[in-house]
């Protein structure tokens, strides 16, 4: 099984991803099923945020998790960037353990930079690392500018990992960012693995070396994608599913290892980008 590191965590390194689960309340008893499968068969990782549904997201996982045990769980949640402020991110963050119904976050993130400067952001995390309420922050949508800054900061090396867009369509942060990462130890949360099931650019799932390899692993396409992402070792993978089937699917991508001509045959097709680029987000 692929895992990854965050911090003293040791986890497998796929996870939940939970952006516009809870949107339509007809679908609420499938999306239940679709992340207690995903935990059921190995996943413990579950990616959510104030900012979801407004918080539906965070209600839908707070059932999704009833019954399970608590520390098996990690669970990351973001703070939006207008409440990370010293006056209004304990308050969010209530908010948040409320509706998810735990008392600590594992990771707690801020979602993008916005407004509030960052160090004040930083002393307002810390504290709650203090006070217990998150057990470590992080941080999500920074660029090599962004971590920089970070660092300079009092406790800014304290940064868990930085969560940003990846997937075989989008290796823009492979030229300065990711090797940034690497030599600061610093983890990537990759998320929109499987580029939001292959809208963003429609030519991943068409793609006849994407399933030459998926057909030789008995696989989907999909779940090469999120193996591709798993590579190196270094990144947590976060893909969501809304139905009990791709949840599965994503948990077993955990066990494909792909083989360096593979590696080296996606990187024909889908080549590492030679200068920089700009961050790419959704
Ligand atoms: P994604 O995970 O790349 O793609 C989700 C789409 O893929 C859904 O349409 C889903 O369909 C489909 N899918 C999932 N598993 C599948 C499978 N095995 N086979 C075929 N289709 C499959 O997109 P995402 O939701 O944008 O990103 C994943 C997570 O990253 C989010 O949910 C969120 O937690 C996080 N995120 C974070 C940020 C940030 O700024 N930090 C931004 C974007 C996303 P169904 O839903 O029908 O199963």
């Amino acid at each position: 099984m692929q895992i990854v590191k965050l911090g003293d965590a040791t986890l497998p390194a796929i996870g939940v991803g939970t952006w516009h689960i809870g949107d339509n309340p007809q679908q609420r008893l499938t999306e239940i099923k679709a992340i207690r499968t995903a935990l059921d068969h190995g996943a413990t990782v579950i990616d959510t945020a104030e900012m979801y549904g407004m918080g539906r997201a965070e209600d839908v996982v707070k059932d999704a998790i009833a019954g399970y045990s608590r520390e098996k769980l990690y669970i990351i949640d973001k703070v939006l960037p207008g409440n990370a402020s010293h006056r209004q991110l304990e308050t969010s963050l209530d908010q948040s353990l409320k509706r998810v119904g735990t008392d600590y976050f594992d990771l707690y993130l801020l979602h993008w930079r916005g407004a509030v400067p960052l160090g004040e952001t930083v002393d307002a995390l810390e504290a709650m690392v203090k006070k217990g309420k998150i057990r470590h922050w992080g941080v999500s949508n920074f660029d090599v500018a962004d971590l920089h800054e970070l660092w300079q900061l009092p406790n800014g090396k304290n940064c868990l990992a930085n969560e940003d867009l990846y997937n075989l369509d989008e290796r823009g942060i492979e030229f300065d960012l990711i090797p940034l990462m690497n030599n600061h130890h610093l983890p990537l949360i990759a998320y929109s693995p499987l580029a939001q099931a292959d809208t963003i650019s429609g030519r991943l799932t068409a793609d006849p070396l994407l399933q030459e390899l998926a057909a030789n692993h008995h696989a989907s396409v999909y779940q090469i994608m999120l193996a591709w992402t798993l590579r190196h070792g270094n990144a947590l993978s976060i893909p969501k599913a809304a139905t009990p089937q791709h949840a599965l699917d994503n948990v077993k991508a955990l066990e494909i290892s792909l083989a360096p001509n593979e590696l080296a045959a996606l990187s024909k097709h889908f080549p590492s980008p030679t200068s920089k680029q700009p961050l790419a987000t959704i």
